[in-house]
């Protein structure tokens, strides 16, 4: 297959060939006009396909339901398609132990049935339960689910999951929490900090223990802390701490997202959705969990009749497009930061538009500063974002 394409790093037209039985990009070139291409054209760009390292649920479809199907996990993958993302990580939060097990061995089934989500899934964020309990920092978890780290029961977590959950968010203020990162961090998992209200002390065990990221950073949080000596600034100043940012406009203000990622640099920013399930649907009531959440027509996720958010309804799509307005950084640098740096955080492939890397592609324009995804090729096959 032949794409065409503005590179996303240089915004030159390249051609890109790839070979369809492996799916690996065989060649990235100037243009030859002598080949008319199979895909894309002068006006798009062409990137590697996104990388969400947080969601919960889209297009209707709830990752936390024991009773998931092959079906429901392919309708979400297609959809997400659609608006850029290739991979994504089946984010599961505080639960009973059965119920949160239920979910991981759902996902891998399916997994093991189809081929195309074992691509798009390479596995599993744990958020929760060894999280805070507080009101504000434990966020829309559970209150009843969330409880002190249990090295054993992630080891169950693990075995339900097939071995593949990539990601743990925790709370470092957790007793025993210094030592269950030290073993989630030698077993080969990525330790994410968050719904915490955790000291500077604390943080700096965790970062010492081998923690490598801050979870949706500045949500999950308190309403007010003190100006100084908080958890998000010390975070923030933390420069072994990655940091990944819902960059929706709700979860974060531009001027903060303006400030995090200046804070932090392109290169340890990651963005995410933190999608739920109403995410890439109409507005109004759908199941999450135990709850049921109301998506508003602003696009606000929040539990029916109250003013408090309850996950997002973004896209990646939307969060590059916000990121090079508010944040001021090139398109190069917002892609990087859905594409490379969260592969990097989970020890995955590269993610660069390369002779010999893997052809998980997209195609998208951008016009009036938003980003509309236009195609997607995966494994060697071509999916429009057109229904
Ligand atoms: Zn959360």
């Amino acid at each position: 297959m032949l794409i065409r394409g503005k590179h996303f790093v240089t915004g030159q037209v390249v051609d890109v060939r790839v070979n369809d039985a492996d799916g690996v990009i065989a060649d990235v070139a100037p243009p030859d006009p002598a080949c008319a291409p199979d895909l894309g054209g002068g006006n798009v760009f062409i990137a590697p396909g996104f990388l969400d390292i947080h969601i919960n649920g889209f297009a209707g479809v709830d990752f936390q339901n024991p009773a998931l199907t092959a079906d429901d996990l392919a309708r979400a993958t297609r959809e997400q398609l659609r608006h850029g993302t290739t991979q994504y990580l089946v984010t599961i939060v505080s639960e009973a132990h059965d119920r949160m097990a239920a979910c991981f061995r759902a996902v891998s089934l399916s997994r093991e049935e189809r081929p195309e989500l074992a691509r798009a899934i390479p596995g599993f964020h744990l958020e929760g339960p060894y999280i805070s309990a507080e009101d504000g920092p434990r966020g829309g978890h559970y209150v009843n689910a969330v409880r002190l780290p249990s090295w054993e029961e992630f080891q169950r977590f693990q075995e339900a999951a097939g071995g593949r959950i990539k990601l743990v968010t925790v709370a470092p203020e957790l007793p025993g929490m210094t030592r269950f990162i030290e073993q989630a961090v030698i077993s080969g998992v990525v330790v994410g900090i968050g719904h915490t209200a955790a000291n500077e002390q604390q943080i700096a065990d965790a970062v010492a223990a081998g923690a490598t990221v801050a979870t949706h950073l500045g949500n999950g949080s308190h309403a007010v802390l003190p100006r100084h000596a908080n958890y998000i600034q010390v975070q923030l100043a933390e420069d072994r701490l990655n940091a990944a940012f819902i960059a929706d406009g709700h979860h974060l203000p531009p001027y903060v997202v303006k400030n995090f990622i200046r804070a932090k640099g392109v290169v340890r920013s990651i963005l995410v959705t933190d999608a739920v399930p109403p995410a890439g649907m109409p507005p109004g009531v759908y199941r999450y969990g135990r709850v049921e959440v109301e998506a508003k027509p602003n696009g606000l996720i929040c539990l029916p009749g109250t003013p408090y958010l309850f996950g997002a309804a973004t896209t990646l799509e939307n969060c590059v497009a916000n990121v090079i307005a508010w944040a001021g950084v090139s398109l190069a640098d917002a892609v990087r930061m859905v594409t490379d740096n969260p592969a990097r955080l989970l020890g995955l492939a590269p993610r660069v538009l390369e002779k010999g890397g893997s052809a998980d592609l997209i195609l998208f324009a951008l016009e009036n500063g938003r980003l509309r995804v236009t195609d997607a090729v995966v494994g060697g096959q071509h999916f429009s974002s057109t229904p």
